[in-house]
């Protein structure tokens, strides 16, 4: 897909809810396979006496891409008549819940899978949770395997109205819940006759439904560094525009370092020379002066800068097999920022799962979920994740891994921390 409207999709849920088979009919339902791959997969499963199943398109198509031979399938395209779709991250991938705790997958909505005939399971609420975290809004319950429970609509009724009281609990606002069955393919792209009582929207109508990412341009200015190139005389600021735009000329400012002076040219990549760069591009920029600059300030314009501090609380999902102590230090990477910081204090620690309170203590294990004060071994700048996203959430680096993210939701001004 080149041209038209993309949108970035999640599809999380508890293993074996059917998030697999539900991609697979979703590529099968909206023609987006290659072609003669849903007969080659399924003349395979007849040769091997085999039933076909959707899942295994994933599987096939995972294949031909260990093999060189075709798409990323952390990257699964297809397209409904309004728009392009991508799903990131095949679910059940390694990394899966690494990148959307990080935000590297950075969708822009989410359905979650609950198998009818299971109900509500462990996972069903620790992504809804992470979810939450990630202060994704658009989400979509999906009650799936409805053939398994006779397309029953007390089942359904049920498993709606208990996960709908964890989520209240957790502040998400889901009014839609759809039943489907994946296997069979009803209200995924065609309408079922099986589920008369339910008259909202099919997976399909729902997504489109779905609106795309506000975008960031009228937000403030954010350009963090990500590199200085020089040639000859000439210093080249490079970095991507993570929000709002600026103009040659304009006066900016670099934080934390706390510098200024006057954007004197922007650059692109193919040489142009803009007079002004918004959301989200990348581009270098030269400047009046020569100023001493690395890797990490945050440039914004003067009037309208960031937050700069050393102690901020956040909402932390923890996925280290250590535990996330409170004195022990960690990297807090945060844009392109990376500096040591100490987790000061447990304000509250969760089971993401249970969502039950875990009893005064100032560590979290795998999974859990805590409200924590961070203090950071020199200043950061940084944003409030509510005010801009992509300036207010960083991730917890552990030895060599990344073990944790989080969003950041309140400061203390550099002039109150008291050292
Ligand atoms: P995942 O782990 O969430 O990706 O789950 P899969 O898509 O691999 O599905 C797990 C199992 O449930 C497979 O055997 C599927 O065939 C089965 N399954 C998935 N969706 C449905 C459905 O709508 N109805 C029925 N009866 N089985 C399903």
């Amino acid at each position: 897909p080149q041209d038209g409207r993309l949108m970035k999709l999640v599809i999380v849920g508890h293993v074996d809810h059917g998030k697999s088979t539900l991609v697979g009919r979703l590529l099968a339902d909206t023609d987006s396979l290659p072609t003669g791959k849903l007969d080659f997969v399924k003349n395979i499963c007849d040769q091997q006496g085999k039933s076909f199943e959707f899942a295994f398109l994933l599987d096939a198509l995972e294949e031909e891409q260990e093999q060189g031979i075709t798409i990323d399938t952390s990257q699964i395209f297809f397209k409904t008549e309004k728009r392009w779709y991508v799903i990131i991250d095949a679910p059940g991938h390694k990394e899966f819940l690494k990148n959307m705790v990080t935000g590297a997958a950075n969708a822009e909505a989410a359905l979650l899978l609950i198998d009818a005939h299971e109900g509500v399971q462990e996972q069903s609420r620790r992504h809804g949770y992470i979810l939450r975290l990630l202060g994704m809004t658009q989400v979509a319950v999906v009650i799936n395997k409805m053939d398994l429970v006779k397309y029953d609509p007390e089942v359904y009724f049920r498993i709606k109205s208990e996960y709908t009281q964890f989520l209240e609990s957790i502040g998400i606002e889901v009014r839609e819940f759809i039943p489907i069955s994946a296997k069979e393919g009803e209200n995924v792209a065609k309408r079922s006759e099986h589920m008369p009582w339910y008259t909202g929207p099919t997976i399909l109508e729902r997504l489109d439904q779905f609106q795309e990412k506000v975008s960031t341009v009228e937000k403030p200015f954010r350009m963090p560094i990500q590199d200085v190139y020089k040639f000859d005389q000439r210093r080249i600021i490079a970095g991507r525009v993570e929000s709002g735009t600026a103009k040659v000329g304009d006066r900016v400012l670099f934080s934390p370092s706390n510098k200024s002076t006057v954007i004197k040219s922007i650059e692109t990549w193919n040489a142009d020379t803009p007079a002004a760069v918004e959301a989200p591009h990348s581009v270098g920029i030269t400047l009046a002066e020569q100023l001493f600059l690395e890797r990490g300030e945050i440039i914004s314009l003067e009037k309208n800068a960031p937050v700069v501090t050393t102690t901020f609380d956040a909402n932390v999902f923890w996925m280290g097999q250590r535990h996330l102590k409170r004195g022990e230090t960690y990297k807090l990477k945060l844009t392109t920022q990376n500096v040591d910081c100490e987790v000061v204090e447990f304000k509250k620690a969760i089971d993401a799962s249970t969502l039950e309170t875990l009893p005064d203590q100032d560590f979290i294990a795998k999974n859990d979920v805590a409200e924590v004060t961070l203090r950071t071994k020199r200043p950061v700048a940084f944003d409030l994740f509510t005010e801009i996203a992509e300036t207010g959430r960083f991730v917890l680096v552990d030895e060599y891994d990344v073990c944790g993210g989080g969003i950041i939701t309140h400061f203390t001004p550099l002039e109150e921390v008291d050292r």
